[in-house]
Order: C-alpha cells, then structure tokens, then sequence
C-alpha cells in the first residue's frame, strides 16, 4: 500500500472518519484519477491505484488515431473542479485531453499512487477483506475496491472469415499502428460509427483511395466547431471560476436536452432528426450516394453521430462507400458479397468495443465464494450502477446503465463517486465493516430498469451497442434529474450493513 497522503481540501466536505481503510482503485484512467482524487480529499489517506499500462489516460491513452476528437463540448469534458484553459477549439481533440489527464495527475499528485504496469486477474472477498492478484502474481489486501475500468475499452473485432488471410496491415481503431505512413496507400476502413466517421474526415485527402464499408448507414450531427483564440484562453487562465461557468452552461444544455431525446421527448426527436436530414441533404450532392447514407431508422437510435467534414470527405474522388455486405477478407483486400473484391494495402477496424465487459476479464469472487461469472451469466447488472449483492465494499465506476452515450461521463462518474462516498463513509465511520445492496432490491431495480426501455428511442428500430447480447438493455433509461436524484444519497433501506461481530455470531 502506499504512503499516507496529506488531502487536498477544495473539492467536497470530508466524511466522517474513525478508522482508514485500505482502497484499491483499479484503473487510471478518467474516473479512477477522480475516484483518488475525490477520496483523498474526503479524508481517505490510504489509495493505491492499480494501472495494467504505464501511463494514466485510460481510453484517452489508447485511442490515438487521426481525427480524434471528443464530441462533447471541451470545457464540459473537464472535472468541475478542475477547469481546463488551454483547450484549442470548442471540442477538444484527443492529444489535448490526454495531455489534461496527465496534467491533472501530476497537478493532484497522483503519480505516487499508481501502480503502472500491473493489471488485476483477481479479487477474492473473505472475511471482510478483498484480496488482490495480479497477472505478475503479486497479492494484495484491501478493505474496499473501487473499478474504474471504463466502458469502451475492449476492442471488437469482427468475425469475418479470412481476417486473419490478410497479407497487409491491418490493426484496430485503438490499437493505432503510427509506424504505417497511409500517403497514397488504399486504405479500408470497416464500420461506420463515430470512430470511423472522424477517421475517414482526417485521412482521405492524405491516402491513395479510400474504401469505406458500411454495414449500417448511421445520422451524423453536424458539429459547430470553433478555434479558440488566445484571448479566450487568457481570460479563462486568468479568471479560474470562467472555466467552470462554461463547464456548467454546457452541461445543462445537455441535461436538458439528451435525456429527453432519448426518452421520448416529440419534439426534440423532430428537430434532432430534421437536422440530421437536413445535413445529409445540403452536404451530399449525388442522390445515389445519398441515399446510402441515408439512415433507415430514427435519428438518435444509435448513438448520434457528431462529425465535420464527413460527407465532404466521402464526397472525394479517391473515396468510396461501399455497402455491398462483407464476404470474406482476403489476402489482398475484402471481398464483398457481389463477388467483387476490394483491394487494401492497409485494413483499419473501426468496428468498436465490447462495452459489457466492465472489469473483465478480471475473475471476481464475492462472499461465500460466489462468482462474478456467475452473477452476471445472463447479463452485467448492478444496484444503481454501482454496487452488487453478495460483493461488499466493491464499487464500480461507470458500472452497468449508468448514464453513457453522448453525456459527459465525467459529470456522471462525479456523481457516482459522491454516492460511493456517502457508502464508504459506513466503514470509515465504523459503522459497519461490509456493505452491499440487497439482492431483491437490486432485482426488483433491474426489472424497473429493463421495463423503463419500451418508452426510449433506442428500441425504435436499430442494432447498438446500447444492448447486450441477451438483449438487455445496458443504458439509463430515465432523466438526467432522476439519476442525480439517486446519486444524491444512499437509500440506507436498499443496503445490507454487517460487521464481522454479526457475521461471526
Ligand atoms: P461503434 O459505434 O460500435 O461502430 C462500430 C461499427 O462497426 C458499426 O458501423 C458497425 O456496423 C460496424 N461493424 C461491426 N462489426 C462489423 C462487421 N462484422 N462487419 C461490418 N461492419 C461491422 O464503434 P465506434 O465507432 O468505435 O464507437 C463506439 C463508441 O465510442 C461510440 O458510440 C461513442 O460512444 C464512443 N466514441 C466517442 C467519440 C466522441 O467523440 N466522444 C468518438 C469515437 C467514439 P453496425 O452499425 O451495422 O453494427
């Protein structure tokens, strides 16, 4: 465990403590650096942070392809406490937000917390303590786990015959090979999500030909972008509360309007899809072109789409969209199902994530041996997002159905650790030396959860990674308000609190 550290007091009242626990936080990536920082300042002085790579950043570490952008507003994607002036444009790029996550690790001090290079394949709950393992076979002890793992972290690679024939380069979106130099080269690109779309906007002009194989048309936002002058970013360093005043307005734009698009709002759901339609008409000039990226489902039923510069890329002439279905992959390039065959030099897999693994594949056994394997066999749940019966003391960041998508997660992952706190405040209080929800609780939770999604837009008519493969539904389905409202504070009435005197009696 590490050295005590002295806390910083500027971010949220302290909790009440009696005894300090032992908190491993697995991952280092944005929600595992605000877990820390979060804790440390309530109070909590013992943190280790355990980190499989050797640089904080998470998925802002492993995502560098060209294009990389975060669609949600800059000034919202930064914790509320901690603003950030230096972002170049109204949406940042990716090298500017990792650059802030390290810089935010240094400024708070995190680096002596970390353990890099270890990455936990077990956690064990036995007499009140978590026992930890690494891949390299060191054990730890800890009083309380929190998973900071993220979403959107496996990569998923399609299972098309042949992938593994091909004699070029081939790799993943966040898996970036920089070594490939793409000038003139014929490039395919699989899937056409929010990766791809920036992807084919950064390269096109840059490569031989351009082939982009779409399996699904998908509605594209357009993005209103804008450079930051210096004088902007003056004003934002000189005057620290600025920052937050943006961070703030951002957000409640979003609050009030994602939320309800996706829970049946009419008349958001009209504009958003007028938009949508509008940029696709004004900006594609062929109709047969258009017509194939023309969507045949509701707007906002995937996860929307917010890109620049797509549709005009796609409009080049060394680029083609091709919406033949995939054969096979071969040597050469992919054939697609009319026979023809597309040759690549290089093969880019835009085909996203396994976004229901959580912290597997971490092994997790609760109390009296109970696996996570087991509990989650017909699909990860969790109570409110964060907490599982029969596993004390084990929190998750980001766990199942938290608000994702086109929200902020930071603001969400701020929320979540607040709740946890309040949590946690039972053990370092002494209050009670396991905590959990109560497994009827959490089911009847879950079923509310998995009934709420007949009213939302995603089951209107498309396939997204906001199901699972049991065809549950892994999103919040309700307001912004209402999660806010849950994360307000504990429900006490929902949560078994033991000590090891009732266990042992
Ligand atoms: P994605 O949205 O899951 O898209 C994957 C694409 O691959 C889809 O077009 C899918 O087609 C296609 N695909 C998958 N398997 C295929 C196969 N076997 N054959 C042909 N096509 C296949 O992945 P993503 O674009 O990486 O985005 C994932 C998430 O990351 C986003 O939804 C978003 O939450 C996040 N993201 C955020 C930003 C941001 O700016 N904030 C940027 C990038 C990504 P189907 O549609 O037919 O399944």
């Amino acid at each position: 465990m590490n050295a005590e550290l002295k806390p910083q007091p500027n971010i949220k009242t302290a909790i009440k403590i009696k005894r300090t626990p032992r908190v491993v936080i697995v991952g280092a990536g944005m929600s595992g650096l605000l877990s820390a920082i979060k804790l440390r300042d309530a109070g909590i002085t013992n943190i280790t942070i355990l980190e499989k790579a050797d640089k904080v950043g998470g998925t802002w570490r492993d995502n560098t392809y060209p294009g990389l952008s975060c669609d949600v507003p800059a000034h919202m994607y930064t914790y509320s406490f901690a603003g950030n002036p230096e972002y170049s444009n109204r949406y940042a790029k990716g090298p500017e937000i990792q650059a802030y996550f390290e810089r935010v690790s240094k400024e708070y001090e995190l680096e002596s917390l970390i353990q890099f290079s270890t990455e936990v394949t077990d956690a064990q709950y036995e007499n009140a303590e978590w026992r930890l393992t690494t891949a390299s076979g060191e054990q730890l002890v800890a009083d309380i786990v929190l998973c900071a793992t993220g979403v959107l972290h496996h990569p998923r690679y399609p299972d098309i015959p042949g992938l593994e024939d091909f004699n070029g380069e081939m790799w993943h979106t966040a898996r970036w090979n920089h070594n490939v130099d793409l000038t003139g080269k014929r490039v395919g690109i699989i899937g056409t999500g929010s990766t791809a779309t920036q992807i084919v906007a950064a390269i096109t002009d840059k490569v031989g030909t351009l082939n982009l194989f779409q399996r699904t048309a998908q509605w594209i936002y357009p993005l209103f972008d804008r450079e930051y002058k210096e004088s902007h970013k003056e004003k934002l360093r000189n005057d620290k509360s600025l920052s937050r005043k943006l961070h703030d307005r951002y957000s409640w734009l979003f609050n009030v309007t994602f939320p309800k698009l996706v829970t049946g709002n009419r008349l958001l759901q009209w504009l958003v899809s007028y938009t949508c339609k509008w940029h696709l008409e004004s900006k594609v000039k062929d109709p047969a072109l258009r017509e194939k990226l023309r969507p045949s489902y509701q707007a906002g039923c995937k996860r929307l789409i917010f890109a620049k510069g797509f549709y005009e890329a796609i409009q080049k002439d060394n680029a083609n969209l091709i919406t033949e279905n995939i054969e096979r992959i071969e040597p050469t390039g992919v054939r697609t199902k009319d026979g023809q065959l597309h040759e690549c030099d290089v093969l880019v897999l835009a085909t996203g994530f396994h976004a229901h693994s959580f912290m597997r594949p971490m092994e997790m056994h609760g109390v009296d041996g109970q696996s996570l394997a087991q509990l989650w066999s017909e699909g990860a749940f969790a109570h409110k997002t964060i907490s599982l019966p029969g596993f004390p003391n084990f929190f998750m960041l980001t766990g199942p159905n938290s608000p994702i998508g086109n929200f902020s997660l930071i603001a969400i992952n701020e929320l979540q650790v607040d709740y946890i706190l309040k949590l946690i405040e039972k053990w370092t209080s002494g209050e009670a030396d396991a905590i959990e929800p109560r497994a009827e609780v959490t089911s009847l939770y879950n079923q509310k959860l998995q009934d709420s999604m007949n009213h939302t837009i995603w089951v209107t008519g498309c396939k997204s990674w906001y199901f699972d493969e049991f065809g549950k539904l892994a999103m919040w389905p309700w307001s912004m308000d209402l999660f806010r409202e849950e994360m307000a504070a504990p429900k006490w009435e929902e949560f078994e609190l033991t000590t090891l005197a009732q266990n042992s009696d």
